[in-house]
């Protein structure tokens, strides 16, 4: 197997050698300036996929490139290399009754649901918007496809709901809401990108519980985007690290997050607070600046690395096996360095 296999079910998304490059000049201080023009890989050649039914954890810090894959995935942006195939079929060609099915088939649920809802639209306008636009059903049919999405995301009775307006609501219940939201289109792939990071602890299991089911009973894949381990932990049936657009460990999540092997991974885990002052932990202390770009070639992370070697600063690691079904791009894993 490899790290780009799904690790259940028929794939539904594969995303191979994935490339994104932002220009200094597409901003208007690049505009402006007279300072030379700088590309920033933000995703430098990602390769994953999600099986039917499967959840992914995709873990990193902001910068990380985490979100820009949920948003080439969405066709939201486009990308400079690489495939993103859905069901078997590239995305980035698509047109006409093919690009509407895609827009069925993958749908995101964003990081805030105050500000991923249009106040001005009641539940039930919000819902029945993108089944109008998509043609799904007409008027009444689409009242009932609303009704439907609104039970499976845990609002219920429905009728309760429909005329409110996202004011009216809580934090869960607006999440609830943006989750129905997809849920009317049918997908087969979800895009979650930090859906719980602005609710609070009570509300976060009851949103995660309802990821979980959708995937367990409707096979949806999921990509779960976050950089708080302990959810990815609950949710995800393997996790991804991501370093300045790199993968650097790949694995079943309770390998990653128990026994990360790569010293990033492992900094990740140190920095997660835990309430047993006995528990035994391994200190990790990153250096350098986060926000320092490397330019030449070599592992990105080692200015930062507090196991950084000679070999680290010429050769770039790749992904290798360190354990079942468990991949690490970094030199001190390589038996033949
Ligand atoms: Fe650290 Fe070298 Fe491994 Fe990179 S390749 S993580 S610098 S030991």
């Amino acid at each position: 197997m490899s790290p780009l296999e799904a690790s259940s079910g028929a794939p539904i998304l594969s995303v191979r050698s994935l490339i994104k490059r932002y220009s200094s000049r597409t901003e208007l201080g690049g505009l402006l300036s007279r300072t030379p023009d700088k590309i920033v890989t933000a995703v430098d050649g990602v390769s994953f996929e999600i099986g039917e039914g499967e959840r992914l954890g995709l873990v990193g810090e902001s910068g990380s490139g985490k979100t820009t894959i949920g948003r080439l995935l969405l066709r939201l942006e486009t990308a400079d290399g690489g495939d993103i195939l859905v069901r078997g079929r590239e995305i980035s060609g698509l047109r006409g009754k093919d690009a509407r099915a895609f827009y069925r088939d993958v749908q995101m649920v964003f990081q805030d649901p105050y500000g991923s809802l249009n106040p001005r639209f009641k539940v039930q306008d919000t819902l029945m918007d993108p089944v109008i636009v998509q043609r799904l059903a007409p008027r009444r049919g689409g009242a009932d496809r609303a009704a439907w999405a609104l039970e499976r995301a845990g609002l219920s009775p429905p009728e309760e709901f429909f005329h409110k307006y996202p004011h009216e609501l809580s934090g869960g219940q607006r999440q609830r809401v943006a989750i129905a939201r997809a849920l009317v289109m049918n997908p087969r792939v979800l895009v979650a990108d930090e859906p719980v990071s602005m609710l609070d602890v009570s509300i976060k299991a009851g949103i995660l519980n309802l990821l979980k089911k959708l995937s367990d009973e409707d096979g949806v894949a999921i990509l779960y985007i976050s950089h708080d381990l302990s959810t990815v932990k609950y949710l995800c049936h393997r996790t991804a690290i991501l370093y300045r657009g790199k993968l650097v460990e790949v694995g079943p999540t309770g390998e990653v997050i128990e026994r990360p092997r790569h010293p990033y991974s492992q900094a990740l885990k140190a920095a997660v607070p835990n309430p047993d002052p006995r528990a035994p932990r391994r200190q990790v202390a990153m250096t350098g600046n986060p926000g320092e770009r490397v330019k030449d070639l070599g592992c990105r992370f080692r200015h930062r690395c507090p196991d950084a070697m000679e070999v680290c600063a010429h050769v770039e690691p790749a992904l290798i096996e360190v354990g079942r079904n468990h991949f690490v791009a970094c030199h001190l894993h390589d038996p033949n360095i």
